[in-house]
């Protein structure tokens, strides 16, 4: 049983673009009420989560919100603002080796006001990629929730020079008429990060 139907959207991106694989490092960035978290745990095989096989890798996910969630077997829960450096540095240190795969839900409450709310959830998505790019693996791979709108495709053009391939994904559960997408990149160069040294 999920927390959330946000859970399916992300089934079906991990169908279609394999994010997430036993002893992979995630970071998922606005996690409550812990959906996401509930299925990246099922599939990167963390110690203490209720379906660990000491078999296969070990991964680990943090995961980090603003608001308070009720803990999830095999995650570790950050609470405070991602974009704030003090909440940054508390996730660094539980990651001491990088993250294979950042992922983003991150949503400001929208307020209705198309291009406002465009532009406080671009905030949290340049936040999110800004962190992956400097702390990620090389061959890393980033997902992030934006809704369209005007910066989208800047955004887009900055991942592509920073990785391999970035594009824009719309999971099937996601409706049509919503303004929700999903700014896909994996493969990250490895000249722009630091998390390798
Ligand atoms: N992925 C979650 C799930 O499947 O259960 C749903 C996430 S919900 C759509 C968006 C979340 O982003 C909210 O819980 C909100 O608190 C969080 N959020 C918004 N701004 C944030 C910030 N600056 N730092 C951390 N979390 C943030």
């Amino acid at each position: 049983n999920y927390r959330a139907r946000s859970a399916f959207k992300l089934l079906e991106l991990q169908e279609r673009l394999s994010l997430l694989r036993a002893g992979a490092t995630v970071l998922e960035c606005g996690a409550s009420p812990g959906a996401w978290t509930q299925v990246a745990v099922q599939h990167c095989n963390p110690e203490d989560s209720p379906t660990y096989k000491s078999s296969s890798p070990t991964g680990c996910v943090v995961a980090v919100d603003l608001q308070p969630v009720s803990p999830v077997p095999g995650a570790t829960f950050v609470c405070g603002d991602f974009t704030s450096p003090d909440t940054q540095q508390r996730v660094l240190q539980l990651l001491p080796k990088g993250v294979d795969v950042v992922l983003s839900d991150m949503a400001p409450s929208a307020t209705g006001i198309k291009e406002h709310d465009h532009t406080r959830i671009m905030r949290l998505a340049v936040c999110a990629a800004h962190f992956a790019v400097r702390h990620a693996t090389p061959h890393s791979c980033f997902l992030c929730k934006v809704w369209a709108g005007g910066e989208v495709d800047k955004f887009l053009r900055q991942l592509s020079l920073l990785y391999e391939d970035a594009r824009l994904v719309k999971p099937p559960s996601s409706r049509s008429n919503s303004a929700e997408l999903f700014v896909y990149a994996r493969g990250l160069k490895s000249s722009n990060n630091n998390a390798a040294n």
